[in-house]
């Protein structure tokens, strides 16, 4: 996987179950953004690398004892990278904190969950079963559910791994082959996976792993003649922008994308409940996940108690150096999105939200290098504001009053995005009612950003198209054919009709 040039470690990619260099021969610079200093050069991928990849995996696919393997020996192997996994996730952890600042605690915590969708889905392989259809013709009819053959999963840098791991173990238990490409800025627990990979004894060419930047190096993976589906997470702009590609081609694609989602706290709620899932739906990963509950909606009656809480919450907690198990907020994974993140901040201000917390990078001497920005809370916003309707991706909260039910659900679903939603309440009728009306993939009533392997996760309107995760998960990478068997003694004369 490593070599050594100079000082830092160049990671080259994993095609055809080899390690290689990429075709132009050039490495950039992936940085540390606690230190906001290079660490590693990962390989500059290309047309022709892509290319190396869909044909090894198509081979894979067609060729290779992948294809003939029986479902459950297919599984065997998903659910022994699994245990790899579980058995490296510390040594994983420490890498992805190295690249994108996460907490070490929480990708700890992350990546010893990962297994569990390998095992899930390693128990899946050999379920998956056909239909016998009452047919109305002299025939046995039937479907089989085939795999599609090349699948391509493309994913942002906020969780690498876990996002690789959503798109990986259901598209090989349903007989695919995959190529992934990790985020420029995050290339390098995609690879140490492969390690992983090898190690299991995956046959050559079934998971491949290309790096390098999105326009030259993943553009073409979807472009690919023989790639037939885009399993993608990232922004709503690359999405569409991909999905029009596949589109040309009448290629599967399932998009994770960006969201905008409310979280609604009513004035009969537990207050310090809400008060912790509001902190954790934005404040947790740095406010750097899709589902940041990046709007607040509070009603009248406890806005200014609930802010204050918030408030005091949200200033106790320890900013600092990500690899310190006692740290609870790190940096910004990378300088482009810290420069964005400040931009909208001094956008909430000239659109006149009142700032009541943070809004700038932490007075602390361990956060004078890194990519730090202060939990952030804006009061006094209307969903009007660009600050409530694009998405900021990073710890920035902007507060809305309502007063009655249908007044924020009107709010919650004013929004180009429909991702998630939060609801905190003591009445049931009221949470249930909310969970009908809200425009979104995921509404969590009294808890928040929970995900799980069993549970299908994606989103409405311009978050996404598709599912991932439990059954709903397989099926994306599945294509069914339905099988005729004529029971029929004699074919009828087709110039006779009727
Ligand atoms: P991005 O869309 O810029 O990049 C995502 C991935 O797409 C990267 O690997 C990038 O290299 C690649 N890419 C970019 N242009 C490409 C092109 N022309 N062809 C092929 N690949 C290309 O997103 P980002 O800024 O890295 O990530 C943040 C976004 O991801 C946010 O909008 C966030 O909401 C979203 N996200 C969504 C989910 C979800 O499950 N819905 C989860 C995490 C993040």
């Amino acid at each position: 996987m490593t070599s050594h040039a100079g000082e830092l470690p160049r990671l080259d990619m994993y095609i055809g179950g080899e390690w290689v260099k990429p075709a132009s021969d050039e490495y950039f610079e992936t940085v540390d953004p606690f230190t906001a200093r290079p660490w590693a050069m990962v390989a500059r991928g290309g047309a022709a690398d892509a290319d190396r990849a869909i044909q090894a995996a198509h081979k894979a696919f067609k060729e290779g004892p992948w294809g003939k393997m029986h479902p459950s020996e297919r599984g065997k192997l998903i659910y022994r990278l699994g245990q790899l996994i579980e058995e490296h996730a510390d040594a994983l952890a420490e890498i992805e904190v190295r690249d994108n600042g996460r907490l070490l605690a929480e990708m700890q915590h992350q990546i010893r969950y990962i297994p569990k969708w390998f095992y899930y889905y390693a128990g899946l392989a050999d379920k998956i079963e056909g239909v016998v259809h009452p047919c109305d013709k002299p025939a046995l009819s039937f479907s089989r559910p085939e795999p599609l053959g090349v699948c391509v999963g493309i994913v942002p840098w906020n969780a690498p791994l876990l996002l690789l791991s959503l798109k990986a173990a259901p598209a090989l238990a349903a007989g695919n082959t995959i190529v992934m490409k990790p985020a420029e800025h995050t290339s390098a627990t995609a690879l140490k996976l492969m390690e992983l990979v090898e190690a299991a004894g995956f046959p050559p060419g079934v998971i491949n792993v290309v790096t390098g930047f999105g326009k030259e190096a993943g553009e073409p993976l979807v472009t690919h003649p023989l790639t037939r589906h885009l399993g993608f997470t990232g922004s709503t702009a690359t999405g569409a922008y991909l999905y029009s590609l596949a589109a040309k081609d009448v290629k599967r694609a399932s998009l994770e994308l960006g969201g905008k989602s409310p979280n609604i706290v009513f004035s009969d709620a537990d207050i310090d409940n809400a008060v912790r899932g509001v902190v954790g739906g934005i404040f947790g990963a740095v406010g750097q996940t899709c589902i940041a509950g990046s709007r607040l909606l509070v009603q009248r009656g406890i806005h200014d108690q609930f802010v204050d809480k918030l408030a005091a919450f949200s200033k106790s907690a320890r900013i600092g150096n990500p690899r310190d198990i006692t740290t609870q907020i790190g940096p910004i994974a990378n300088r482009m999105q810290y420069d964005k993140v400040l931009g909208y901040i001094d956008i909430a201000r000239q659109e006149g939200a009142e700032l009541v917390l943070g809004g700038k990078r932490p007075d602390i001497a361990e956060c004078a290098e890194g990519f730090f920005i202060e939990p952030t809370i804006f009061t006094g916003v209307n969903n009007e504001m660009r600050i409530a309707r694009e998405e900021v991706f990073g710890p920035v909260l902007s507060t809305i009053i309502f007063d009655e039910m249908e007044e924020a659900v009107e709010i919650a679903n004013d929004s180009e995005f429909g991702l998630a939603a939060g609801v905190w309440t003591a009445n049931m009728r009221q949470a249930l009612r909310m969970s009908e009306m809200l425009e979104a993939g995921s509404v969590w009533v009294n808890t928040y950003r929970d995900i799980s392997y069993t549970t299908p996760f994606g989103g409405y309107k311009k978050s996404g198209i598709g599912r991932e995760n439990g059954v709903e998960g397989i099926r994306e990478y599945l294509q069914t054919k339905a099988v005729w068997l004529s029971t029929a003694e004699e074919i009828d004369n087709p110039f006779v009709i009727g």
